[in-house]
């Protein structure tokens, strides 16, 4: 490919809005641009190392027996609707309405529905199982947030392998096999991945492991424990909560006098000179349906929005309350009381580190007091009572009682899901057994998504000057760069041999040349100058030496 052919061209500047290394070296790179908030279109560069990535994957389907088929991306709402996930993935998924038949159909966010309905129809026998099937195809998800670049986006290809086994025996070998393979799939893109245990979410099911890369700006966060291995993501991680001021007697309930002005927890501390988790914090959220929720917890700790939608069952979204809301049922901001509203839409959740903690200071807030010595039980209760938080920096682990954990922050990669007869019992998908009885399909589901992918192997191979590819994945093993004519017989003579090379053959400044090849991150790049003589300089875009050799020793390398 001649670079002054090639559509899209290397920019230095970016908008101020990309925060990700890879989403700055994607766009200065000439590789994608954004045409919506989170809706990105790859530029011939991008398109390049996105058939690449799929290639390696597929590779890998078929390799453990997967067998690849195509879908359409409009899926009759009907199948989504008959395990609810229509409600459960609520503003998420993206729906459409046939305007000739008034029928609904659901923008493709996943595949678990469409594939459990597609087997069933086969009435599989225990002879066919298991049943391996995978795709390729774009997914739409209205995330509340696109950011990222390519990391988080609303629309994106993404591979989907699903699994159909008899019995817990075999899906346990399934679940190991498609797991094993997705750290294969993992190595084969030169990237490093940790398991972890993970949260099914929106998508039901038993459990679940997220392949997860460490990476500062990471969106996610991972939990380690430093002696017993234990890896979960936030959602899921666990710990051992202390129990908050345990060695003091329970006193009697008082409200102090307390200024107006000294509100925060930082404020709290500041005038009782007392430790933050002595605090009640209250977080309002309100739901898609309707219901305002009041999670209450002690004030070192944070709410964490997964575990409180998962306590509670919740569909869709939690929202932070607005002011209006909070006005709503006659609270106001700083001033929310853990207790005593009579409205029915509130939901009362506390965590378990205020059941356990003594002598709380705080709950119910007034322009000039608030209560001291507050017990749970005694004085309040909520409605449920969960693990809805973050696990802090430092906590005790619930694996082994012992170790410490260590909070690092990630990008998944890639997900795997066991799922039991989640799918196919709503959707009476069965398989014929030797007694000839029919049982229930027990179903896995596995999924990486292409351009994030592209995203965490930049995120893994760059340096300050640019992007540094991975041969396998990289848009052409060879950039050229001729300075002098022979640049062109170079050119010819690779790509006689079929090789993959990009061409600087612009008029451009040879510093600016080099400033695109080290930008675009090609693995090699080869210079033809008067100073190479009827030689090629060979540099590899890691190391900082090179070496002259003849074009024949190229070809034969
Ligand atoms: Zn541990």
């Amino acid at each position: 490919m001649r670079y002054s052919r090639l559509f899209g061209s290397t920019v230095r500047n970016i908008p101020a809005s990309t925060k990700l290394v890879s989403h700055k070296l994607l766009y200065k790179g000439g590789y994608i641009r954004e045409i919506a908030a989170g809706r990105y279109t790859l530029l011939p560069l991008g398109a390049r190392v996105y058939q690449k990535v799929v290639q390696i994957i597929d590779n890998r389907m078929t390799e453990l027996g997967s067998q690849r088929v195509f879908t359409p991306t409009m899926h009759p709402k009907a199948i989504w609707q008959k395990t609810g996930r229509d409600k459960v993935w609520g503003k998420g998924l993206m729906t459409v309405k046939d305007e000739r038949t008034n029928q609904e159909f659901a923008l493709a966010a996943t595949g678990e529905g469409l594939f459990t309905e597609m087997v069933k129809e086969f009435k599989p026998s225990y002879r066919d199982l298991p049943i391996y099937l995978h795709q390729f195809s774009q997914k739409f998800r209205n995330e509340k947030r696109a950011r990222g670049g390519l990391v988080r986006i609303r629309e994106f290809l993404m591979k989907d392998a699903y699994s159909f086994d008899a019995d817990a025996t075999s899906f346990a070998e399934t679940y190991k096999l498609f797991y094993n393979s997705y750290e294969q799939i993992a190595r084969d893109l030169s990237i490093e991945v940790i398991p972890v245990e993970a949260d099914n979410g929106a998508l039901g099911g038993d459990y679940s492991h997220e392949f997860m890369v460490l990476a500062d700006y990471g969106e996610d966060r991972v939990i380690q424990c430093d002696s017993c291995g234990y890896s979960a993501n936030m959602e899921k991680a666990v710990f051992i909560r202390e129990e908050v001021n345990k060695d003091e007697e329970i006193k009697e309930y008082k409200v102090a006098p307390l200024p107006a002005e000294v509100g925060t927890i930082k404020e709290l501390v500041a005038h009782y000179n007392l430790p933050a988790e002595r605090f009640i914090k209250n977080v309002v959220y309100k739901t898609d349906e309707g219901k305002i929720i009041i999670a209450t917890v002690v004030g070192n700790l944070d709410v964490n929005e997964t575990k409180l939608s998962r306590v509670l069952a919740l569909n869709g979204d939690l929202e932070v309350a607005t002011d209006e809301d909070l006005a709503s049922f006659g609270a106001k901001s700083g001033y929310v009381h853990s207790w005593g509203y009579d409205d029915p839409r509130i939901i009362y959740v506390a965590d378990e580190s205020v059941v356990k903690a003594r002598n709380l200071y705080g709950g119910y807030k007034t322009e000039t007091t608030d209560p001291i010595n507050v017990n749970y039980s005694r004085d309040f209760k909520a409605d449920v009572v969960g693990d809805i938080v973050d696990t802090p920096e430092g906590a005790k682990c619930a694996r082994c009682d012992k170790g410490t954990l260590r909070i690092k922050r990630a990008i998944e990669f890639g997900h795997v899901f066991s799922y039991g007869d989640f799918y196919s019992k709503p959707h009476n998908a069965t398989y014929t057994d030797k007694s000839g009885k029919n049982q229930y399909l027990l179903m896995g589901a596995y999924g990486i998504g292409v351009e994030r992918t592209m995203a965490i192997i930049v995120e893994a191979h760059h340096d300050e000057k640019g992007i540094i590819w991975p041969e396998q994945v990289a848009p052409f093993k060879y950039h050229l760069i001729g300075l002098d004519q022979r640049g062109l017989d170079v050119y010819d003579r690779l790509l006689g041999e079929k090789i993959e090379v990009l061409f600087d053959d612009r008029d451009v400044s040879a510093g600016e040349k080099f400033a695109d090849a080290d930008l675009i991150g090609c693995p090699i790049r080869l210079v033809v100058s008067k100073k190479t003589s009827d030689k090629v300089e060979v540099k590899k875009r890691d190391e900082a030496g090179s070496l002259l050799i003849s074009v024949d020793q190229l070809l034969e390398s």
